[in-house]
């Protein structure tokens, strides 16, 4: 993945040096570098293209970095930040945390001195955040096309079938949103929903998503196919506090059960525990709707911390599942998960399953559920529909 332009900001011209020729050899499409904040920003005002990659120090003569990103900001600049530093780690994290107060997308902190790992793991972040299969590599989606998708409807879910690991039936399907951008084509959650959620955007694709998967279960039950729809919240939708009362008069108005949708909520962004994600989750369980822990051992919390939510299903990361046919360490993780979900009387759910040896794996263990490349892999409504018919003539 090509890194579009990068701008490298810092007093040090060794540094500068070293980040330059790093950056070029990544591919970089354009490498700049500036002094000092002062330098940077009249940098940034002739340049056509915003960077996609900036690289900035904190302590530097003129402007400071801290006050570079402030400026930032006030230009509105979305691409990937990271911020390199010799100072104390909590002056960085403070630094971090400040800009991204800003709603600066800051992918990562580089403690000083520099080397190339450090760098690749940065490029790495960024590329996972921000770049987008475009038509030249330097294309970067920026919040106001995203902001153009969501009103015209340009997000739509693709669903992948979950399936009964007993009698093999397809028991439901995760919607799983995708921006169909008219001229760069599928662009994957991966690109845009951690912007939707830096920029308050997100509840405007939960609608989206939502809205379209209840016409669509109801076209599924429609073939005599009753099925479940999970959706995927953000922590931030659980900030709303009539998320419950609006989701649930939706799912009566479209004359559809509360029990046939499945909310999925990461595991890390439980940990929290604030009030109102609390009693949002209440009472959506309390209304009816299936609730699903989603990521599953990637967040750390442990069993206390568990049993106070209201939980129905456990997803367990794809991360373990997927290679746990080959690694003891993931295998046992999943071993661990599976015991924990059937202690809390949950339902268990293994996604990622992409091959017969997981998933024999997998039901050995006792999952209930498997979703994965084996089955099928999330496709657009039409052919998702499509592929029901087909099952109810076969
Ligand atoms: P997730 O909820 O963990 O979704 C599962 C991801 O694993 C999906 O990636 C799916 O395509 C992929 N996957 C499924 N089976 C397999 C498999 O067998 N092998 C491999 N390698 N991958 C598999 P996708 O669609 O790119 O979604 C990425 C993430 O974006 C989702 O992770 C979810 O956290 C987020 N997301 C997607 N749609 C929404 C949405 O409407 N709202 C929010 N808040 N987040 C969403
Ligand atoms: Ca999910
Ligand atoms: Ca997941």
């Amino acid at each position: 993945q090509s890194l579009g332009d990068v701008l490298v900001v810092d007093d040090d011209p060794i540094l500068r040096a070293i980040a330059e020729s790093h950056f070029e050899k990544r591919g970089a499409a354009s490498v700049r570098t500036a002094g000092d904040g002062v330098q940077a920003l009249s940098l940034l005002d002739e340049a056509t293209q915003q960077p996609g990659f900036l690289l900035c120090d904190l302590n530097m003569p003129n402007m400071d970095g801290i006050e570079f990103l402030r400026h930032l900001e006030k230009r509105k600049f979305n691409g990937a930040i990271s911020i390199l530093s010799g100072e104390h780690d909590s002056v960085i994290a403070l630094a971090e945390s400040l800009a991204k107060t800003h709603r600066l997308n800051i992918v990562g902190t580089l403690k000083k001195p520099l080397n190339a790992e450090k760098l690749d793991k940065v490029i790495a972040a960024a590329a996972v955040k921000q770049a987008i299969p475009g038509p030249n590599s330097s294309t970067l989606v920026t919040v106001s096309d995203l902001r153009d998708a969501i009103s015209s409807q340009q997000i739509v879910p693709y669903y992948q079938p979950k399936v009964d690991v007993r009698t093999g039936i397809i028991v439901g399907a995760e919607a799983l949103a995708r921006w169909h951008h008219p001229e760069w084509g599928m662009i994957f959650p991966g690109h845009f929903i951690p912007m939707a959620e830096n920029y308050d955007l997100i509840s405007g694709v939960t609608d989206i998503i939502f809205r379209q998967a209840l016409n669509d279960v109801a076209r599924w039950a429609a073939l005599g196919q009753k099925l479940t729809c999970s959706v995927n919240l953000s922590v931030d939708n659980l900030d709303n506090i009539s998320l419950p009362n609006e989701l649930a008069d939706r799912v009566d108005a479209a004359g559809l059960s509360r029990s046939q949708f499945v909310l999925e909520v990461t595991e890390s962004s439980l940990l929290e525990k604030a009030a109102t994600p609390m009693e949002v989750l209440a009472r959506l369980r309390m209304m009816g709707f299936d609730l699903s822990i989603d990521d599953f051992g990637t967040g750390g919390s442990n069993i206390e911390n568990l049993r106070d939510f209201p939980f129905s299903e456990l997803k367990i990361d794809q991360s373990f599942v997927g290679k746990m046919a080959e690694d003891a360490f993931a295998q046992a993780s999943v071993k661990a998960s599976v015991d924990l979900g059937k202690q809390l009387g949950l339902r268990l759910v293994a996604e990622g399953v992409e091959t017969a040896s997981v998933r024999d794996f997998v039901t050995q263990l006792g999952v209930d559920q498997i979703q994965g490349y084996l089955v099928g892999k999330p496709v657009e409504a039409e052919t998702f529909l499509q592929w029901l018919r087909g099952r109810r003539a076969s």
